[in-house]
């Protein structure tokens, strides 16, 4: 690929003597697992989400479950999720015991549509887990006053959204919990697994940091039946050094999608991204649709330029749920969505070249 999808070795060039200093801080202190680096790491991420304490975990799939976790949801309790997000989303009300109740997006932001939650909540409904998808927040306020008439928890899925503002606020602090996810190809990568959980609630972050070390505060004291799911000091050392950079690469991600919007405008058949005027975006993906979207992908391809779908098979037709008895055309607009949306190249080290030739390649595009 000329342009690939995402290089993930970029950073890499741009930090090396950072993280080099990094590693060698780690392995001189000889002490790899919960230590000083974790702590610093958890501070600073707080801090920069504006929630009041973070606790680092394995992954953003445990981040999520171990909040549920936490809060006690478990066999017998519905959680309210998003019916076109990531398969970890669900797996993780799954892994609880609970059952995920898929709700329709909104179809300009595919966010999770606000005025379609209140037909899925029954009474066994604990939850709305909302997710951030492709780094555009999801509409809080109305979700939050519904939550809050029917007693219900609200969980923030922010595996792709670190930074992201919704009316002027950070995302991780706008519900009952947050979880966030360090894969390296996130805004916020490690180099390797790792996922954080941010809350403002001072007994819940006590609770998951008891869940990801054992069950246990005191070593060798278990007081629940615990998980090792911890982010190590390595990795933590490492983000550290790209926390520091979190705000420049998602401001360079903002003048990509900004490039995209202004020149792919226009374009027949082509759906762009719809930003609400609340909302300030992250741009984890550079997502448009079209009705010949593999048609379309397959013509980038040829031109050297590399995409990806997400997500190519809505949840509810996972084999995986198969028990859940859902299926084609339950959820229409998600299908739709697995059909016709393509992700365009997009990151801090797409350079304003790499930009161009894929619009470029893209306004070449004969079908449309
Ligand atoms: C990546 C992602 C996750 C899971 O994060 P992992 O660190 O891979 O476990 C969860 N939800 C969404 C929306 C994601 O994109």
């Amino acid at each position: 690929m000329t342009i690939p999808f995402l290089d993930l070795h970029a950073p890499y060039r741009e930090l090396r003597e950072e993280f080099d200093s990094a590693y060698h801080r780690v392995m001189e202190s000889g002490w790899y697992i919960l230590g000083l680096e974790v702590e610093a790491f958890e501070a600073e991420f707080a801090a920069y989400c504006d929630a009041k304490h973070c606790i680092g975990v394995g992954n953003g799939l445990d981040a999520l479950h171990l909040i549920l976790r936490a809060m006690d949801i478990g066999p017998g309790d519905e959680v309210i999720v998003p019916s076109n997000t990531y398969i970890a989303t669900w797996l993780a009300v799954t892994y609880a015991g609970a059952t995920p109740v898929p709700v329709e997006p909104d179809e300009r932001t595919y966010n999770i549509d606000p005025t379609k939650i209140d037909q899925a909540i029954t009474p066994k409904t604990k939850v709305i887990m909302v997710v951030h998808l492709y780094g555009q927040p999801a509409d809080m306020d109305p979700i939050n006053a519904l939550a809050r008439k029917h007693g219900l928890k609200v969980i923030e899925d922010c595996a792709q959204a670190h930074g992201a503002l919704y009316k002027g606020r950070k995302v991780g602090g706008l519900g009952d919990a947050a979880g966030f996810s360090f894969y390296p190809g996130k805004n916020l990568g490690a180099i390797g697994d790792g996922g954080a959980v941010t809350t403002n609630d001072p007994k819940l972050a006590e609770r998951i940091q008891v869940l990801r070390n054992y069950g246990s505060k005191i070593k060798y004291q278990n007081q629940v039946i615990g998980y090792n799911s911890r982010l190590d000091e390595l990795q933590a050392a490492l983000l550290r050094v790209k926390l520091t950079k979190l705000n420049e690469w998602n401001e360079r991600r903002r003048l990509v999608a900004a490039q995209y919007m202004q020149e792919l405008s226009g374009q027949r058949n082509l759906t762009l991204p719809y930003v609400p005027e609340w909302a300030e975006p992250v741009w984890h993906l550079f997502v448009v649709r079209h009705a010949q979207r593999d048609a379309l992908q397959k013509a980038l391809a040829e031109a050297g330029i590399g995409t990806m779908i997400h997500y190519p098979i809505a949840p509810h037709l996972q084999p995986a749920y198969a028990d859940l008895d859902l299926s084609v055309g339950d959820f229409p607009l998600s299908e739709r969505m697995a059909e016709e949306v393509l992700s365009l190249p997009i990151g801090p080290h797409l350079a304003e070249s790499g930009c161009s030739s894929v619009i470029t390649a893209m306004q070449k595009v004969s079908f449309t």
